[in-house]
């Protein structure tokens, strides 16, 4: 019973996460793109990370096959979860606005791509990607499952250090110096005070 809870609960932050990528990511799809790398390796783990971040945690939320994977996690941790996941949706919402009609699912500079360099951009890099990191962290714990955690984390860690090295050296070639310098004041995933 406790169980149906916390997976209503994960549930429910999934949602709101749900409904705030397709509200912005509609909005995001208006900008044209100039140049797209997606290469079928990165397809691959784009794949698994589907598996990590949608089929696995709904899979314990509405079927019973990955209940044995428990961890006995503390309620009040998992609570303390649940209420970081509110807070990162939030973060997620500001990012996505902050990022305007930049954003883009794969590598890609759009037509009249801007750097964005304030808001939340302004002492850090890739927010979203932070965002994704406190995301796998916390499904795993939320819906205390240690199947969903190792996936997700694993799945995530392979896509971000594939991604972000080239994600970088494209927007060096967009932006150059202005990004260099960009590179100095922020960090990548850990706000440089
Ligand atoms: N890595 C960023 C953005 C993820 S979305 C983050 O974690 O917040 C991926 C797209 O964002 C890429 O196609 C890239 O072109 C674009 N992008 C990344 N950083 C950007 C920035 N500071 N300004 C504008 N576009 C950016």
């Amino acid at each position: 019973m406790t169980e149906d809870i916390w997976k209503l609960g994960f549930f429910a932050l999934f949602v709101v996460w749900f409904l705030v990528r397709a509200y912005y990511g509609r909005k995001a799809k208006a900008g044209r793109s100039d140049h797209k790398v997606r290469p079928v390796f990165e397809s691959c783990l784009v794949g698994l990370n589907f598996i990590g971040m949608m089929i696995l945690p709904l899979a314990a939320v509405f079927t019973p096959w990955l209940d044995s994977f428990s961890m006995n996690i503390p309620d009040q941790v998992r609570l303390l979860f649940l209420v970081i996941g509110f807070f990162n949706v939030w973060l997620f919402a500001r990012i996505h606005a902050d990022l305007g009609k930049n954003w883009s699912p794969v590598l890609e500079i759009k037509q009249d791509h801007t750097l964005v360099k304030s808001g939340i951009y302004k002492r850090i890099r890739h927010p979203m990607y932070a965002h994704i990191w406190l995301w796998v962290i916390g499904q795993g714990i939320i819906l205390d499952n240690w199947l969903v955690l190792v996936f997700g984390v694993a799945a995530w860690s392979l896509l971000y250090y594939l991604r972000v090295p080239k994600e970088e050296e494209m927007l060096i070639t967009k932006f150059g110096d202005e990004y260099r310098e960009y590179m100095k004041t922020t960090g990548r995933v850990i706000p440089k005070i």
